[in-house]
């Protein structure tokens, strides 16, 4: 795909975030968060899993604890306050009503006019079969955004129904559509990633080893953008 990404749409004050794993939102888009916030925009996560099976060498019960920790942290340094967790078993998330569900539940309360999401398609950017707890949770996300809206779906929640959201943007597609300009935010976005230390050590990455792979794809996607580093998304409108 060469041609041209369009500028993400700017009238909106609210996101909500919904991912799968803690790193998720690191990897995908911290710098474009890390841009929102620093512009006054708001922007929550709401984390489907803790992650606790993305450690090789320490237990779920270990790495849950670890793992939290790492993401509120990574999270801060991007201007995120607001991180909660679903608890869904790892590497088991499955697209069900339960867990639209509690999405809608978030986005009633958030009141976001965009969500983000991730890869919600069969295959990542790269060409490789996409990990379950990512499809499902991305198809969820988009799901959970019409349901959230009629208050004929979930009725048994509490916040009012929400039918704000004008935006899906989805991080790490393999079709992207649009982008946000970075420039001036990549070091950030690298703190946001180094953050989750014990989980980039038990993959093998040095500190100061995201920074290269980062930068090159901010520097990639903005061939496609004017030649400003950036973070592509695909964009749903609804
Ligand atoms: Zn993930």
């Amino acid at each position: 795909m060469t041609e041209n990404l369009q500028p993400m749409p700017n009238d909106w004050t609210r996101a909500l975030a919904v991912a799968a794993h803690p790193d998720d939102m690191e990897f995908g888009c911290a710098g474009a968060v890390a841009a929102w916030t620093g512009s006054g925009k708001q922007v929550s996560y709401l984390l489907v899993t803790r992650g606790e099976a993305g450690i090789d060498g320490m237990t779920p019960a270990e790495a849950v604890k670890v793992r939290e920790e790492e993401q509120h942290a990574s999270a801060a340094v991007v201007g995120v306050d607001a991180v909660e967790f679903l608890d869904y078993a790892d590497g088991a998330v499955e697209c069900t009503p339960g867990l639209r569900r509690d999405i809608a539940a978030a986005i009633r309360r958030h009141r976001p006019e965009l969500v983000v999401t991730f890869n919600h398609h069969d295959f990542t950017y790269t060409g490789k079969w996409n990990s379950p707890d990512h499809r499902n949770t991305g198809r969820a996300a988009l799901d959970a955004v019409l349901d959230a809206g009629n208050r004929w779906i979930f009725p048994d929640l509490d916040a009012k129904p929400w039918n704000g959201v004008k935006y899906v943007a989805v991080a790490g597609s393999i079709q992207p559509t649009h982008a946000v300009d970075v420039t001036g935010f990549l070091d950030a976005a690298v703190a946001s990633v180094e953050a989750h230390q014990a989980y980039l050590a038990g993959l093998g990455i040095p500190p100061g080893a995201a920074r290269g792979p980062l930068e090159g794809f901010a520097q990639a996607t903005g061939q496609r953008f004017g030649g400003r580093p950036a973070i592509p998304f695909e964009l749903l409108e609804f």
